[in-house]
């Protein structure tokens, strides 16, 4: 079979996943990137001895496919493993952090909910299944339906904006969590699903690992795209694409000097945010429409603080994985990531480092505040949470404007028109974190097949 020529636009962890999934497959790929590094958001920065991520902290190891590809590229005996207290995860209730029950028993001695907040919960087994599992059905309804309101403020809503920096009311369950969706469907209920082993048991690894690298999470895209053929085509925009006939691409690009040059391929894969699809020209692509439909993925704004400490400054013993903040209990920050616990090298020796998200969709204003505001305000929250003495030693900041893509109510469509594009246009491949999905595992190996080929 004749070798293709595959073009990859962006070099974050989709982009680099495709490329090396096309050149398994016997293409001749090439990645552009328009930033001077790979690994979009996936930036860690070493510091004054802090070693800060912009973008994931953790990758949540659960599937064997994930294993399998990690392990088939050499990247899986560079993992680290999150530190074993980090197990323990933190709540605020009442301005106090709490711990979260890990076991039957500490959850009956455990204040995260009232009496009766657990009474409701432990009724969830004998909630009837849903009857129209056709109609999206969002986080909120779900969980108030399944396991009550306390629940809902005090689990689901502090969780999702640790992890999308968004709202259960926004979040469609069969995108956002797919297996709770499937645990009803097939047992009625959750804790019975969990009791049998949960949904495709075959697929998912004995125990779930908590993991990160070395260098930081950029180290993931960057050995992963050592294993490409051609090097990525680092500070290299795509400023134009052309469809010149069936299969037939003239790809259209300014180099890292400025200079603008051209080629032709058989196949295009576009990684890039779904908010940057605009700013490439399209030409003569059929239904161009539908690429607006893409575009339309909603990201939260969303900064990131990082505050270094003297381990003695802090009277918490810091031993967990970190806290979030339930929205009812009107704090300024979505939570805290204890990241000097949960992975080594994050900070100078006797030092900690604290990471502190704010703004997303709770307080999107907030995100925007200057460096000095947002820095006072993740101050001030932790000092009174974790009973902090003295001021920073360290501080830093990221602002993302636009974070994570939401798997909202959007999605279906988004989905539908890209995949109506490619139809539509031999090779014209939309791909990225806002159409399969924003954790990490889901960049790396699409869980729907058939969104490529
Ligand atoms: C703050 C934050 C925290 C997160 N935390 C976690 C976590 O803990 N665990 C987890 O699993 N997931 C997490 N995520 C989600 C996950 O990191 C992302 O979904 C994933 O990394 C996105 O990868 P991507 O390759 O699809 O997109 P990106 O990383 O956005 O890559 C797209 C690339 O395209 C490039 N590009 C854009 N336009 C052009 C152009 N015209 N020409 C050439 N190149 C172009 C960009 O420069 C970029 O490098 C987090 C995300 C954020 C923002």
């Amino acid at each position: 079979m004749k070798e293709r020529k595959v073009c990859v636009i962006g070099a974050g962890l989709s982009g680099i996943s495709h490329a090396l999934d096309k050149q398994a497959n016997g293409n001749d790929v090439t990645v552009f990137e328009k930033n001077a590094e790979v690994g979009g958001v996936l930036q860690s920065k070493n510091i004054e001895g802090f070693l800060l991520d912009y973008g994931a902290n953790t990758l949540s190891l659960r599937l064997r496919k994930t294993e399998e590809f990690l392990k088939h590229y050499e990247v899986f005996e560079h993992l680290v493993d999150a530190d074993k207290e980090c197990s323990k995860r933190f709540i605020i209730r009442g301005s106090k952090v709490i711990s979260l029950p890990k076991s039957p028993l500490s959850f009956l001695t455990s204040s995260f909910l009232s009496p009766l907040g657990k009474l409701r919960l432990c009724m969830e087994p004998f909630i009837s299944r849903k009857k129209d599992f056709e109609k999206d059905e969002n986080m909120a309804d779900f969980v108030k339906r399944r396991l009550g309101n306390e629940v809902l403020d005090y689990a689901a809503n502090p969780f999702i904006g640790g992890i999308y920096a968004s709202s259960p009311e926004t979040l469609i369950l069969k995108h956002a969590f797919p297996s709770l969706f499937k645990m009803e469907q097939k047992y009625g209920s959750i804790f019975l699903a969990l009791i049998r082993g949960g949904t495709n048991r075959l697929e998912k690894l004995p125990k779930t690992r908590l993991v990160s690298f070395k260098k930081g999470m950029q180290e993931l895209p960057i050995r992963l795209a050592s294993k490409l053929k051609n090097p990525v085509f680092l500070s290299c925009k795509i400023k134009k694409i052309e469809k010149k006939s069936e299969g037939q691409w003239l790809v259209f690009f300014e180099d890292s000097r400025g200079k603008k040059k051209e080629n032709y391929f058989d196949e295009i894969i576009c990684t890039i945010p779904s908010h940057n699809l605009g700013l490439i020209e399209w030409k003569d692509i059929r239904r161009p429409e539908l690429l607006r439909e893409v575009a339309q993925a909603d990201h939260p704004p969303l900064a990131l603080t990082f505050l270094g400490f003297e381990r003695k400054q802090i009277e918490h013993a810091l031993d967990g994985f970190g806290f979030l903040v339930p929205e009812v209990e009107k704090r300024k920050i979505l939570g805290t990531l204890f990241s000097s616990t949960l992975f080594p090298n994050r900070s100078p020796r006797d030092h900690v480092l604290l990471t502190s998200f704010v703004g997303g969709e709770r307080n999107p204003e907030l995100s925007k505040l200057p460096k000095n505001e947002l820095i006072a305000l993740a101050f001030s929250e932790n000092q009174v949470l974790l009973n902090i003495r003295g001021t920073p030693i360290f501080e830093h900041h990221k602002i993302w404007p636009k974070s994570i893509p939401l798997p909202d109510k959007s999605t279906e469509r988004r989905i539908l028109a890209a995949k109506t594009l490619r139809e539509e246009n031999q090779g014209l491949n939309i791909l990225g974190a806002h159409i399969n999905g924003a954790p990490l595992p889901n960049c790396m190996v699409p869980n729907d097949p058939s969104l490529f080929d």
